[in-house]
């Protein structure tokens, strides 16, 4: 999996942004004092430095995080990332926002988000093995099937899921599947999990166009990102016969007006490793990409990329956030004056905790369900969130993200109530 290299600086921190967002549903549901000085919080923030041998004999010292948010109605869950950029402030955010999210979809999990700032791109397989085997002992004190469990996000796959579960197994004498989701199908993974990011998004895609009268077999969109979350996006919405015209990786972006064949582009990134170089459509930059015309907009990478310099700019009416914060407040701003519907990552992403949920009902109970089980329940638990986020921004004149968070606020403050404060 690619990545980009350049170093982001957050002034305000991604945190910042994270209970900017928080506060600004916290007043529209009229949140009391108390309840928002619990949940503008994290609840624990693990920070580990440990040692790995490389293959050269050399012994490095890498920085990772664990952070949980907010310990909901039942275990923490959230993705490990292991990119150059990660920060605690980033892992707080990250950790914040998938309380909302499960929220938002209903899954009786509170919010966590793991991280190790490493560049795994100039990394071995037996360096990534000994670094993950090595974080996994480190954060052991946190994680567990009941207790808080990770799952994939940027630069982390299967087999680096599988590592994480074999490593907390040996230190417990047996096998505990239930401790990561994304895992290998081999391994206890779920049907349909590999892919549930990108189809949740798309369901969702489905959903918010069927709302704004949007053609979709006449429409054409973009993709940013073509990872785990985008290149599932850009695939299915090809597939369902919407112009996809233009998608991009870290390398940089390609763009044809008359629509590109996603199967070809999959195959020349396979060969290639990036979508860069593809025959028949013209090259430029990630940031020339973003505002090109489209009606449908999917950033599917990183944060913070639809900013106050270019929300303005944005050509398409619907943004469907595959990635998590791709948008500022700023830029949310903008774009809810120019009449954008903007569908929050918390719910346009949801289908990949989601379906991790599957995997881990899965575990627990050593029944595997089929890849059309999956998707049926993923399709009905999305469609049921886009229904009550749309009603709730009709209900309080609010744009998606807001009425997300005010849905998503409502569910946690009301079991935090309920749960009381211990002791
Ligand atoms: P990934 O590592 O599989 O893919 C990331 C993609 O983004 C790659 O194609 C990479 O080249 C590209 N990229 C990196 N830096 C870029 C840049 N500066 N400009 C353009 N492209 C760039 O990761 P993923 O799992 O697909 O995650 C992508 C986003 O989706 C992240 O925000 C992640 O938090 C979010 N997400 C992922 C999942 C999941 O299940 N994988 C679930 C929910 C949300």
């Amino acid at each position: 999996m690619a990545i980009s290299t350049s170093v982001r600086t957050h002034e305000p921190s991604l945190f910042d942004v994270a209970v900017e967002q928080f506060s600004i549903a916290a007043d529209v549901i009229g949140l009391d004092d108390g309840m928002r000085r619990v949940l503008s919080h994290c609840r624990r923030e693990l920070t580990v430095n440990f040692p790995v041998e490389m293959d050269d004999g050399s012994v490095q010292v890498f920085t990772g995080y664990r952070v949980h948010h907010n310990s909901g109605p039942g275990p923490t869950k959230g993705g490990i990332r292991f990119h150059p950029d990660v920060t605690i402030e980033e892992v707080k955010a990250l950790a914040m926002w998938m309380t909302w999210k499960c929220a938002v979809v209903g899954l009786p999990y509170g919010g966590a988000k793991g991280g190790v700032t490493c560049n795994p791109k100039v990394m071995s397989q037996n360096e990534l093995q000994n670094l993950t085997r090595r974080f996994t002992t480190e954060i052991s004190l946190l994680i567990g099937p009941n207790r808080d469990i990770p799952a994939p996000d940027v630069n982390t796959n299967p087999q680096i899921m599988a590592w994480i579960m074999d490593t907390y197994s040996m230190h417990h004498g047996y096998s505990i599947p239930g401790v990561t989701t994304g895992k290998p199908l081999i391994l206890g993974g779920s049907e349909g999990r590999a892919e549930a990011t990108g189809r949740g998004t798309v369901f969702i895609t489905q959903e918010a166009a069927s709302r704004l009268n949007l053609d979709l077999g006449a429409s054409s969109a973009i993709v940013q990102g073509f990872g785990n979350a985008g290149s599932v996006a850009a695939r299915l919405l090809h597939e369902m016969g919407v112009k996809v015209v233009g998608v991009s990786d870290s390398s940089g972006a390609i763009y044809s007006s008359d629509g590109l064949s996603i199967p070809d582009v999959i195959a020349h990134k396979a060969r290639t490793g990036s979508v860069g170089g593809y025959d028949g459509a013209q090259g430029m930059t990630n940031e020339e990409l973003l505002v090109q015309p489209c009606d449908i907009l999917v950033p599917a990478a990183l944060e913070e990329v639809i900013t106050e310099h270019n929300a303005a700019d944005i050509k398409a009416q619907l943004v469907v956030e595959a990635a998590n914060g791709p948008t500022t407040p700023e830029a949310d701003r903008i774009l809810y004056d120019r009449g954008v519907v903007v569908v929050p990552d918390i719910l346009a992403n949801a289908g990949g905790v989601t379906v991790s949920y599957f995997e881990w009902v899965q575990a627990l109970q050593a029944f595997p369900w089929t890849e059309v089980e999956v998707n049926e329940r993923l399709h009905r638990i999305m469609t049921r969130a886009f229904a009550a986020v749309y009603e709730t921004a009709q209900r309080y004149n609010v744009h998606m993200r807001t009425a997300a968070l005010c849905l998503a606020i409502q569910r946690v403050a009301d079991f935090t109530r309920v749960r009381g404060i211990y002791p």
